[in-house]
């Protein structure tokens, strides 16, 4: 018979990924407790559809302190860090944990395959190109992962998928064990979420963890050579391929841009000529080499299942940027308004400020213990000015003062509704037109936002006042 009914299983954290494992071990039959130190509204409307399927909830500080007697499994939240003391508890009693993706592995379709990305940045842009590419193949297919959908719900769907498309977080790979994917990427590494990780090795290594047991092609950024590092040290499926995606012009056996097309020498058909062409830059949006990248991570997942290269650039076709991620809010005075809020990292705020020519940057937030030094660096040349707002802003002008002294610096230090406002006019007295102003914050956003997305939006609406005046 099934096992499940016999587990007692502890869900550590009731959002949105552990409500979806909650749900899915009670419907399996097993006995499930739930705990989470938070006690708000959403905390609390998730508790009570889970006490009328039967688990036991325990909410509130204090709640997650024990490891309940008896259980035999925890699944973890990827909010919950690993020196969290329940878990610690765990491991010291021999209980194992899994992460929500690890239940999705063990519950799935064995016929279905995975296709699997991740990276500090670029995930669920990459991801939803892939799922554009694959559907415009005709494939059934469930995209989830780390934002959207829990892959746990994905996996039960009762309509059933051809193939999943998914996006995973150094947390959720950090608690995996068995998983095997189909074919994998991880489209870059640079330094992020070292306080949860403990440190840029572990975080690397837990990167490199969705190479193991990889079937068909380990996909890596010829870029970013921590990326091709982690492929050698995987241990995959004897045949499996090690597949490279470049800005460049590709070697024999990578995906790669010749005179602005995208190209595939990787993928192709015996007696085919010797690449296949997926397209143009033109075809990507928006329109940045980091996201070039992304599509072609994109495109090797998919033409490592067979898809075709007209599906390719179909579903890039098909692909709308989401919101904060280098969105043209507006033209003023010949000046365009970018916002790029979901730049939280000093490496994404790189990659976003190599976009465009001229810019005047906006930034600030908080750094999480990052350095803005190489930043600052590479982006000197192209930077005619920087509004500064947020907590630790001063890191980011003591950066500038090092290593670009002659761009003028303006510093905002309201916090208030209205900061925005005084950031979007100090930025259009610095800007000339033909000039880009790019918030690109190379921080969190929680020091005055609940969110990147409400710190884009504040900006956006600062911009269309700044429009109208
Ligand atoms: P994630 O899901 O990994 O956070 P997103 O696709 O949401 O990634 O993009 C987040 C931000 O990272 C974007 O706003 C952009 O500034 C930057 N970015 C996207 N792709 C890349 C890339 N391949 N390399 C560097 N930075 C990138």
């Amino acid at each position: 018979g099934s096992p499940w009914p016999e587990l007692s299983a502890v869900v550590a954290g009731i959002g949105i990924s552990g409500f979806a494992a909650a749900d899915v071990l009670v419907q399996l039959g097993a006995t499930v407790t739930v705990v989470d130190e938070r006690d708000g509204d959403d905390e609390r409307e998730r508790a009570t559809i889970l006490e009328i399927l039967g688990a036991d909830v325990r909410l509130g500080p204090g709640s997650t302190a024990q490891l309940p007697d008896g259980v035999h499994l925890v699944v973890t939240s990827p909010g919950w860090r690993p020196t969290a003391p329940l878990l610690v508890a765990a491991v010291k009693a021999g209980v194992p944990i899994w992460g929500e993706v690890e239940l999705a592995w063990r519950l799935r379709d064995p016929e279905t395959p995975w296709l699997a990305l991740t990276g500090t940045n670029g995930k669920t842009t990459a991801v939803r190109m892939l799922a554009g590419m694959l559907r415009a193949a005709g494939l059934r297919v469930g995209a989830a992962g780390n934002v959207g959908d829990p892959i746990v719900s994905a996996v039960m769907d009762p309509e059933g998928h051809d193939v999943l498309a998914v996006e995973l977080s150094s947390f959720q790979l950090h608690w995996t064990r068995t998983l095997a994917m189909r074919s994998a990427a991880v489209l870059n590494v640079a330094p992020d979420h070292l306080d949860w990780h403990g440190s840029m090795d572990e975080y690397t290594a837990d990167k490199g963890r969705i190479y193991s047991g990889v079937e068909s092609a380990c996909v890596y950024n010829v870029a970013d050579p921590v990326t091709e590092q982690l492929v050698r040290d995987a241990e995959v499926v004897e045949g499996a391929r090690a597949i490279g995606f470049t800005l460049g012009v590709p070697g024999v056996g990578m995906l790669g841009v010749v005179d602005d097309v995208l190209v595939d020498r990787a993928f192709i058909a015996e007696r085919q000529t010797s690449a296949a062409e997926l397209g143009t830059i033109a075809d990507v949006r928006p329109q940045a080499p980091h996201n070039v990248s992304n599509a072609l991570a994109a495109a090797a997942l998919a033409r490592s299942i067979g898809v075709p290269a007209v599906a390719v650039r179909d579903g890039l076709l098909a692909f709308t940027p989401e919101a904060h991620r280098i969105a043209t809010i507006a033209t003023v005075d010949g000046v365009a308004y970018v916002d790029d809020s979901k730049a939280t990292n000093a490496h994404a705020a790189a990659a976003s400020l190599a976009s465009f020519e001229s810019v005047v940057w906006v930034a600030g937030g908080l750094a999480k213990g990052a350095s803005f030094d190489d930043l600052v660096t590479g982006a000197r040349d192209r930077l005619r000015g920087a509004v500064l707002v947020g907590a630790d802003r001063g890191l980011i002008r003591e950066a500038l003062m090092r290593h670009a002294p002659n761009v003028p610096v303006i510093e905002v230090s309201d916090t208030d509704n209205e900061a925005m406002d005084r950031v979007v006019q100090e930025a259009a007295r610095l800007a000339n037109p033909g000039d880009t102003v790019l918030l690109a914050p190379a921080c969190a956003s929680m020091d005055m936002f609940a969110s990147y997305a409400g710190r884009g939006d504040a900006f956006a609406d600062a911009v269309r006042r700044h429009e109208r005046r």
